[in-house]
């Protein structure tokens, strides 16, 4: 189960695959490869995200 391992949390220094903004969500995805997203793009690639069931976390800030 990918999404059960511990990830490092989201830093200052992760930033938005798509526009380079500070990243707020960690999309892990079934290949094991890993997407990082800002509010906006997380929000945007939300269903999309679903539809290849990966594991979206959040950073809780
Ligand atoms: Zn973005």
């Amino acid at each position: 189960m990918p999404g059960t391992l511990t990830r490092p949390e989201l830093t200052a220094a992760d930033r938005c695959d798509r526009c380079g903004a500070a990243a707020k969500a960690r999309a892990v995805l079934q290949s094991g490869g890993e997407l990082l997203f800002c509010g906006h793009h997380a929000r945007a690639y939300e269903a999309g995200l679903r539809d290849v069931q990966a594991d979206v976390q959040q950073d809780e800030q």
